[in-house]
């Protein structure tokens, strides 16, 4: 059969057994790998999610917040959805639904429009309005559409109405949670900064974070040491909320005036900086106290970086019920160290994330052999650097920078590892290499419950090792013969 241009076209029913078995066996290859690295123009399963996703989780963050998508209707379904499977939970958004007209004049209408039935049909405390490709394309001027809608009277002049341009076509979702967070903030503070004023809290901003169990786990911290918080874009009851047979529109998030009254806090901590550099420097500048950004506190150093600069920002002693846990922690990584010591691994993920595996798995002994960040940078490349040169460890592992996890297949079969740390996207790398994925990243769409787990902290730090260790006993009883299947492991 020929196509359009007259050339043949085989149909895949025509390929022989034998052919199909060649291609197989062909790109689990080195050839293969070569022509895959050599690759420029086309991404092929990005481990990055799209700017737009980013801002939405952070508008969830905050109480009584609709997200609002300038755009397209379908990207809005796609970051809906997303949360939505990984969640479990309903992630209520709004878009004005840009089609051939907008693109053509522009989105005002669709804006103004969508802008009035929204706060009609919804009313929330405030709208957070947040760009797909399409507007950014034709480059809609978000900042005069919104002064327009307030001086039309679409908007009520009380409402906050932040925005944000997150153009997908640059960066990822956490360029998207930055852009909206700075903008929420910018919007809320605005003439609340007061001279001698101090809410004696900590403003605590966690980071492009989708597990809900972490930031209970700095709730719960920072209660130990008795110190009052306002976190910042807070998802946690958002999306692990109670099944009481009611659906609320609206749950949990932070609540605006505390989010106003930030910016007259004791102290700022932003833990993830690669998802908050802008909000940061902006918080820098412009806030009261002391701020200071850390890395997410994943493994025994990085959560005693965390723990240790509270004591100091509050001049608090560390209670003794987490220096107990730190102790626990210690205990499981010490029993169950043989199950992990020198097995490679395959990590990949948002850059925050990747800096707390790669820090968790030196601390086991472990060896983080492929290291790969879809959207990364020289500075995220050198950090990780570091991390492996601190550690005997991390010799020989490589980093792969801007690789998607078509590259990713192609390590794992040809260097082969004992198991992959990632989101859902990479179960299909494990299932051809035959090594269990670890599914500790974003978005989680096959397995339950994964979110409510925590990942940060000591208690992150003992689920981290059950959940590894465990696997690979399993897989012990499962493949070892008779004569090696004990009770004992
Ligand atoms: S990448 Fe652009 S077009 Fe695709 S879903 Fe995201 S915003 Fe929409």
């Amino acid at each position: 059969m020929a196509n359009a241009l007259g050339l043949e076209v085989k149909k895949v029913t025509d390929y022989t057994a034998e052919e199909v078995e060649t291609t197989r066996n062909w790109i689990n290859s080195e050839e293969y790998k070569e022509k895959n690295f050599a690759r420029q123009a086309l991404v092929i399963n990005p481990a990055h999610a799209c700017q737009p996703l980013g801002a939405q989780l952070a508008a969830h963050g905050f109480e009584g917040t609709l997200p609002f998508v300038h755009g397209s209707q379908g990207c809005a379904s796609y970051y809906r959805s997303t949360l939505n499977r990984h969640f479990r939970e309903p992630a209520p958004a709004v878009s004005d639904a840009m089609t051939e007209d907008g693109a053509v004049f522009g989105g005002q209408n669709n804006l103004h429009e969508g802008l009035e039935n929204a706060i009609a049909l919804y009313k929330p405390k405030m709208v957070a309005v947040f760009t797909s490709c399409m507007p950014e394309v034709i480059g809609d001027d978000l900042t005069a559409f919104i002064k327009n809608a307030r001086q039309k009277g679409f908007v009520p002049k009380e409402l906050p109405v932040p925005y944000a341009n997150t153009p997908s076509f640059n960066g990822s979702h956490i360029h998207g949670y930055d852009a909206m967070l700075l903008s929420i903030l910018q919007s809320l503070t605005e003439d609340k900064k007061l001279e001698g004023r101090c809410t004696g809290k900590l403003n605590l901003i966690p980071g492009c974070d989708f597990n809900t169990g972490n930031y209970r786990e700095y709730k719960r911290i920072l209660e130990e040491f008795g110190i009052p918080c306002t976190m910042l874009a807070d998802i946690s009851d958002t999306f692990d909320s109670p099944c009481d047979g009611t659906y609320h529109t609206y749950l949990g998030g932070t609540k605006l005036e505390d989010a106003a009254d930030s910016i007259n806090g004791k102290a700022t901590i932003t833990l993830g900086p690669y998802a908050t550099p802008k909000t940061f420097a902006w918080i820098k500048d412009t806030y009261s106290g002391k701020q200071v950004s850390m890395p997410l506190p994943m493994g025994i150093e990085k959560t005693d970086a965390f723990i240790m600069k509270i004591a100091e920002l509050f001049g608090k002693e560390v209670p003794a019920s987490l220096k107990n846990e730190r102790g626990r922690a210690v205990d499981a990584m010490t029993d169950s160290h043989q199950y992990m010591h020198g097995r490679k691994f395959a990590v990949y993920g948002d850059p925050d994330y990747l800096m707390g595996y790669v820090s968790f798995l030196l601390e086991m002994g472990a060896v983080p052999q492929h290291i790969l960040c879809s959207k990364g940078t020289k500075k995220i490349e050198k950090e990780l650097q570091g991390l492996l040169d601190g550690s005997p460890y991390g010799a020989g592992c490589k980093i792969y920078m801007n690789k998607d996890l078509w590259h990713l297949r192609s390590l794992v079969m040809t260097e082969p590892v004992d198991a992959i740390i990632g989101d859902t996207h990479g179960k299909f790398a494990a299932r051809d290499a035959g090594i269990p994925l670890f599914r500790f990243g974003f978005p989680i769409m096959d397995r339950v419950n994964k979110h409510r787990y925590p990942l940060v902290g000591y208690q992150g730090v003992i689920n981290m090792v059950t959940e590894i260790c465990n696997k690979f006993i399993d897989i012990k009883d499962e493949t070892c013969e008779d004569r090696y299947f004990e009770m004992m492991r």
